[in-house]
């Protein structure tokens, strides 16, 4: 099977690259990201609090989350239940970015992720893909951007939704999330050694998209 691993901080364009590049080699586009929202939602549901590490260590045993693919897009099931209209609510992304440093909600995940890609070729985006999830991945991609301009893409995609939204404060919230992820102890983000670094501040989605085909392509010759 081919792996293709795409790392990097939130708002760096990860999902729309690794879905780009999914479809044009027909691979399976893994949202890891999704999986551990669908867990927060869980244990958001059953009332535990995001800073009771120890509840979330109990608890996440008992979520039932798997995968399935329907037209194309990849549906996260809870005990069943297709929850894929709640994992971006605000609730859900604050406890995903707490519940996700929990070593048992990371055991559960990795492994339903590995699965996953031993079975076929697979785009797997998140933060740990190239570090621990898939070490052996053929294609290792860090995909980041400056502070600055994850915010204002952010900013523009909720002011077209006519969402309220302040700048800054878009601004804080990532720079905050980037350091939960980055200064956790398990699994904590970072360049894996062999990964290719690709900074998109300065770059539209189809350059992106192309930069990484053509690693791809040479990667995988
Ligand atoms: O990428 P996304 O924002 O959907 O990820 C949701 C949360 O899950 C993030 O807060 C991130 O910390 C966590 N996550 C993780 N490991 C992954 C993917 C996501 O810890 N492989």
């Amino acid at each position: 099977m081919i792996n293709i691993a795409i790392d990097g901080p939130a708002g760096a364009g990860k999902s729309t690259i690794a879905k780009r590049v999914a479809k044009e080699l027909s691979y399976i586009y893994v949202d890891t990201g999704a999986m551990y929202r669908a867990m927060a939602l869980y244990l958001h549901r059953n009332g535990i609090d995001a800073d009771d590490t120890q509840r979330i260590a109990a608890a996440c045993t008992g979520a039932d989350i798997s995968i399935e693919y329907r037209d194309g897009e990849q549906v996260v099931l809870l005990g069943g239940e297709n929850v894929n209209p709640y994992l971006r609510t605000q609730e859900v992304s604050a406890m995903a970015s707490r519940s996700s440093a929990v070593p048992q909600v990371r055991t559960r995940l990795v492994e339903l992720q590995q699965e996953l890609a031993a079975a076929r070729n697979v785009v797997m985006d998140g933060r740990d893909i190239g570090t621990v999830v898939l070490p052996d991945a053929q294609v290792k991609i860090y995909l980041t951007a400056s502070v600055e301009v994850r915010a204002r893409r952010r900013f523009l995609e909720l002011q077209e939704k006519g969402e309220p939204a302040v700048l800054e404060e878009i601004a804080a919230e990532i720079a905050e999330r980037d350091h939960r992820d980055m200064t956790r102890e398990v699994s904590p983000l970072r360049q894996a050694e062999d990964a290719v670094l690709v900074d998109t501040s300065d770059m539209g989605i189809d350059e992106v998209a192309d930069q990484i085909l053509k690693i791809v392509r040479e990667k995988t010759a």
